[in-house]
């Protein structure tokens, strides 16, 4: 079968202290739990499920949730399912009784015999189909889809229901989407087939029409934080709150910036050339320049780094980490880096509080301290107001070189006049 492409961040989002519920220790979106929750207890799970948003933003993880709770054979899905009800579906009559007493009204319960293969990756009643292939968008072709179909024709084996989950769904070739069509139409009694999909533009209308849609939206700050360092792998601590501003809300892209080794270097080379532009360094401004004309094709996600940078010596220039997030200069312009989607799911990212007020770049506190105190506050908004400009100008595809020059002279100008509180 087809394998899983990309980063499954199963383990990363589970919290500690949660509610009993189908998505016991998941972060955030509340409208999709809410309505998938709804649907398990009513009894309308089944069908065909599309779950859309951007890459990384958890879809996966929430749709392995679901399918769990739906495969549960021991859970007392609002006082619908009796022990009996559940020896009926699992072998195991043991299983079921031990399952229903250990947690009544809970789903998944987690002790069931579906439940304990799902947790092993070893239940027959669960299909995973993701695209597979080296190619720069890699499909999943007509075969896959042909594989789902004939999958759903023969009864579960140990639970009531099967469920199929098919990743990256607008990764399949129209011909796969058209194979897919009748069962997404009038699946059996018993499945339920669960889509994800960043791009809903590639796919049918009907296969769109026949889904029964979910959205998934950005997380706040706060969320990312601790999504970030509850994981498996998490990034190394003093990455964290960059990681988080720069991730528009997605985790998943968050955890994409910092796979890559060199995320902290080249944060640090980028702050030591900018930090040499501010001491007015000419070769330092020089080295900056052409850092920025070599990366120009990241150059939102390096602005949205500057602007950080610029808003920590801010908020240090106001007198420290006190400064509550209604003052928050940070949502406006580094945020929009967090792309590299194109669903718009980023700047959704409301809601944030408190952690809002803290210096992102911490490591770096002693040094930005001192360009706090030597630069006023409103010259330094200035300069973020700058960098987010530039930043615009350059995604529509303004002179580089003419805009990144203005903006340095720009910002050295703003600080090092009259504006500097030292003169
Ligand atoms: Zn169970």
């Amino acid at each position: 079968m087809a394998s899983d492409v990309s980063t499954d961040m199963t383990s990363s989002v589970t919290a500690a202290g949660a509610q009993h519920g189908v998505f016991d220790g998941l972060l955030g979106q509340q409208a999709a739990k809410d309505k998938l929750t709804g649907l398990l207890y009513s009894g309308a799970q089944g069908g065909a499920h599309l779950f859309l948003g951007a890459a990384g933003i958890g879809k996966r993880v929430f749709a392995r949730a679901f399918a769990k709770a739906v495969l549960c054979a021991g859970g007392a899905a609002g006082g619908t399912v009796s022990v009996l009800d559940a020896v009926a579906h699992i072998a195991d009559a043991v299983d079921a009784v031990s399952a229903v007493a250990a947690a009544p009204g809970r789903l998944p319960c987690g002790v069931c015999l579906p439940c304990r293969l799902f947790q092993n990756g070893a239940l027959g009643d669960f299909l995973f189909i993701a695209p597979s292939g080296q190619s720069q968008r890699p499909a999943i072709p007509v075969d896959a889809a042909r594989s789902v179909v004939d999958w759903f024709s023969t009864r579960p084996l140990h639970s009531s229901k099967k469920v199929c989950i098919i990743a990256q769904a607008d990764h399949m070739t129209e011909q796969a989407q058209n194979a897919l069509l009748k069962t997404l139409e009038e699946p059996p009694a018993y499945g339920a087939i669960i889509l994800t999909a960043e791009n809903p533009g590639m796919l049918l209308d009907t296969v769109r029409s026949r889904c029964s849609t979910t959205f998934f939206t950005g997380y706040t700050d706060r969320e990312v934080e601790y999504i970030l360092r509850n994981a498996d792998a998490p990034p190394h601590e003093s990455a964290i709150p960059l990681l988080t501003r720069l991730s528009g809300g997605n985790p998943g892209y968050a955890f994409g910036l910092a796979q890559s080794e060199t995320f902290m270097s080249t944060r640090d080379e980028l702050f030591g050339l900018f930090c040499g532009h501010l001491d007015g360094d000419p070769r330092a401004t020089y080295m900056l320049q052409s850092f920025l004309e070599k990366n120009r094709e990241r150059f939102a996600h390096f602005a949205g780094m500057v602007i950080f940078l610029l808003r920590d010596i801010w908020l240090l220039s106001m007198g420290g980490m006190g400064i509550r997030s209604g003052d928050d200069v940070g949502a406006s312009g580094g945020a929009s880096s967090g792309g590299g989607s194109d669903s718009g799911a980023s700047g959704a990212n409301s809601g944030d509080s408190g952690v809002g007020a803290e210096i992102v770049n911490a490591d770096m506190e002693r040094r930005l301290a001192a360009y706090g105190e030597r630069f006023r506050p409103g010259a330094l908004l200035d300069c973020i107001e700058r960098v987010d400009e530039t930043c615009s100008q350059v995604s529509k595809n303004a002179n580089f070189n003419l805009a990144v020059n203005a903006m340095l002279v720009k910002i050295s100008a703003t600080l090092n006049t009259a504006y500097n509180r030292s003169v």
